[in-house]
Order: C-alpha cells, then sequence, then structure tokens
C-alpha cells in the first residue's frame, strides 16, 4: 500500500466530473489496489472520507471511516465504507449547518449547510450493491466526498463566507461546535 499525495484546491482535478466505474471493473487489481491506498491516504491524514480525485484520479468512488477520533473524541462514528458510483437522494428538504474541512483545502474550517438525511445507492468495493438511508453526520460525510466526485468543494455549499477561519483561529475560537472533514 501507498501513501498518496492529496490534490489541493487549483488543482483541475478536483473540478472535474469524475467518471462512472464499470461495476465489472470494481475487482480489478488496480481498482483494489486505489482504494486500498486511498483508505491509506485517509488514515495518514487523519480525514474521515478520501475521494478518487483528491488523489489526482478521476473516478467515482470514495472512502469513509470515522473511528474514535483523538480529538473529537464525541463524533458520531461511521464503519470503514468504499463507495463505488454514488448517487445521493435527499430523504426530505430538512438540512443542518456544521462545520467541515477538507484535506484539498487544508487548514480552514467554515460551516456549511447539508441535507439532515439522503438515500445512498452505490456499489461497493467487492461490486455488491449499497442502498442505506443516511443521517446527520453520515449524510454530511456522504454529501461532502459525493461532492468531489462531481466537482465540487465545500465552499461551493458554504453560501455565506462569514464562517471561514483558518485552522488556528477555528481551534481558538470555534472548536467547540464540532467538526467535519
Ligand atoms: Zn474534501
Amino acid at each position: 500500500m501507498a501513501i498518496l499525495k492529496v490534490a489541493r484546491l487549483g488543482h483541475p482535478v478536483l473540478r472535474r466530473v469524475a467518471e462512472l466505474v464499470p461495476p465489472a471493473e470494481i475487482s480489478r487489481p488496480e481498482t483494489q489496489r486505489l482504494i486500498d491506498d486511498m483508505i491509506e491516504t485517509m488514515h495518514e491524514y487523519v480525514g474521515v472520507g478520501l475521494a478518487a480525485p483528491q488523489v489526482h484520479v478521476s473516478q467515482q468512488i470514495a472512502v469513509l471511516e470515522c473511528e474514535a477520533h483523538p480529538r473529537y473524541p464525541d463524533m458520531a462514528r461511521i464503519p470503514l465504507m468504499v463507495i463505488v458510483n454514488p448517487v445521493l437522494t435527499p430523504v426530505s428538504e430538512e438540512t443542518a449547518a456544521d462545520w467541515e474541512g477538507c484535506l484539498s483545502v487544508p487548514d480552514f474550517r467554515g460551516v456549511t449547510p447539508r441535507y439532515s438525511g439522503v438515500r445512498l445507492e452505490a456499489f461497493g468495493r467487492k461490486g455488491e450493491r449499497i442502498e442505506l438511508v443516511a443521517k446527520d453526520f453520515f449524510a454530511r460525510v456522504l454529501q461532502h466526498e459525493t461532492d468531489h466526485l462531481n466537482g465540487k468543494v465545500y465552499l461551493d455549499r458554504m453560501g455565506d463566507l462569514t464562517t471561514l477561519c483558518h485552522l488556528q483561529e477555528w481551534s481558538r475560537y470555534w472548536l467547540d461546535r464540532g467538526e467535519t472533514e
């Protein structure tokens, strides 16, 4: 496995709509290696999600995981999950605003509105079909990662940029409000 270089905002790969992965190709060794490397990269940078365009691969693949976080023990947990060709549908119009950050927009945080609940349809890393309804933090991470596969970053969703903070100032003045990455 390998730790991959993370693309930062400004790299065109982050603004492209990523290619769908033909389901029959998910099991290919190259794809499986990419998924393993993405998981290792997410762990290395202590992210809760990583999308393939963030490692310069324009394919509809993302990984998510939120185990007990040393800095944020109260954060909701998400078991390790691989999603391929995800499609999200909001379950209602209800939205919630919370902090987000992004490995491709390093050292910033901003309050981002997201749907409170979404239905996910995707393939897993074995090509199996995934269908579930996610709420709250899990729904937020799914929306953040799926946005990456459609050429969007959380800044596009913020609307109002007045909460945008450098990490150091965020830690100093706003940390109590929780975080999403
Ligand atoms: Zn991100």
